[in-house]
């Protein structure tokens, strides 16, 4: 079975085909500037050259059919017929309350996503872009939405609701949702695989650090807390976004530099987090570069962010009474050992302790905790995409 897995952006598309037979990715791409001048397509077939197709696309449907063409094209194509493809799953980042997992998307399905727009407005329309082009492009190909809010809705009240009026969550719905919920949700399973023990019985910590960082408690296989909140930009100190921070600092940068509410919410988001503090750069390899060389600033960053990955792995273990295992994943928790170093430094008195030597291992998953550790800490590369099409090959399956 081969499914298709499709990630629109406001102005990208990736994509990947993956081969479940196997779970090899039959060939992967990345669609850039739809809808602006200089729009084009890179493909990369496996075993064969990538090629950048630079051809107009003024829209997501646009860009769906140059995919196809170019999975299809005898040169650099890697199947014969559309007809090949089982199923498209598809990774919509907000289902609100409305979904607790993926779902077969049906008319009923689509206006639930619509209906969530509101709480992502940046997000759920191009998802909703992406899904409406594949369906033109393949009307009778089931296809599945892969929400990155449903692990999370597992989450007890209290560590969902927030302490302001009851009726802005009845009326807005306010609340805490979480977000790269198939990532942890990905790690978490794979360290119960590499752990021996059924998920049922563990509790994980997985950390996500990338360009956006979150944190997750996971009990017993399910999300009990975790360090995003309303949106993407609570929690943990970020690449460009500022984490957790007194809302009362909102009013009075308004005031103090005569700012808008979008354009304080714009130097939160684009302009805060480790950029903001180290005014290096958001890009961690940047950052460990500049303060090697002295840059206090930057140094400053890191402590920054690091301490504040370290409160949450406190918090965690305090609200699920221990923890078993620490995961880190994507970008900066997979590659960067000094990052993970610096997050579990003294934190022995838990049971956690790193090796040295192990933690220097990249590329694949790894215990890198010390033999005598009571916690396992583990380096896990995520795999959203394939978590996505496993998740919609189960869907088809029982359809
Ligand atoms: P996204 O959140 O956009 O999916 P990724 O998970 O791909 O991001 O993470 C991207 C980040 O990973 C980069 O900004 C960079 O800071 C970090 N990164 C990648 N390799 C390393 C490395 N060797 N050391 C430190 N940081 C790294």
């Amino acid at each position: 079975m081969k499914i298709l897995v499709v990630n629109a952006g406001s102005s990208s598309l990736k994509y990947q085909l993956i081969n479940m037979n196997n779970e090899e990715i039959m060939a992967k791409g990345l669609c850039e500037r739809i809808g602006i001048e200089g729009s084009q397509l890179k493909h990369e077939p496996k075993d064969k050259d990538s090629v950048v197709i630079a051809e107009p696309m003024k829209n997501h449907t646009d860009a769906i059919r140059l995919v196809i063409s170019a999975l299809v094209d005898k040169n650099h194509g890697v199947i014969n017929g559309m007809d090949e493809i089982a199923a498209v799953g598809h990774r919509v980042v907000h289902g609100g309350e409305a979904f607790n997992a993926s779902a077969i998307i049906n008319e009923d399905v689509m206006k639930a996503i619509e209906a969530c727009i509101d709480l992502a407005p940046l997000h759920n329309p191009p998802a909703i872009s992406g899904i409406e082009a594949c369906k033109e492009a393949m009307p009778s190909v089931p296809m599945v939405a892969v929400f990155d809010t449903a692990f999370h809705q597992t989450m007890p009240k209290q560590a969902y609701f927030y302490a302001l009026p009851y009726e802005l969550y009845e009326k807005y719905k306010i609340r805490r949702y979480g977000f790269h919920g198939t990532s942890h949700k990905y790690v978490a399973e794979r360290a119960a695989k590499l752990l021996g023990k059924p998920i049922e019985e563990l509790k994980i910590i997985t950390c996500h650090l990338g360009n956006g960082s979150s944190i997750t408690a996971v009990k017993n296989g399910k999300s009990i807390d975790t360090s995003m909140g309303f949106t993407p930009l609570a929690g943990v100190v970020m690449g460009t976004r500022s984490g957790d921070i007194d809302p009362a600092i909102v009013k009075f940068i308004m005031e103090k530099e005569n700012l808008s509410a979008k354009e304080v919410d714009g130097l939160l988001n684009k302009k805060s987090g480790v950029l903001g503090l180290s005014s290096v750069s958001s890009d961690f390899r940047d950052i460990f570069t500049a303060a090697n060389d002295g840059n206090d600033k930057a140094k400053l960053a890191l402590d920054v962010f690091a301490y504040s990955v370290k409160k949450y792995i406190g918090e965690y273990a305090a609200v699920m009474g221990g923890v078993d295992a620490i995961v880190f994943t994507a970008g900066v928790g997979e590659n960067s050992v000094q990052v993970r170093g610096m997050i579990v430094d003294d934190l022995e008195f838990m049971g956690i302790k790193i090796d040295e030597e192990k933690n220097g291992i990249r590329g694949k998953e790894i215990d890198i905790s010390t033999a005598d550790a009571k916690v396992r800490t583990l380096v896990i590369p995520t795999n959203e995409e394939l978590m996505i099409a496993l998740d919609t090959r189960k869907l088809v399956e029982k359809a």
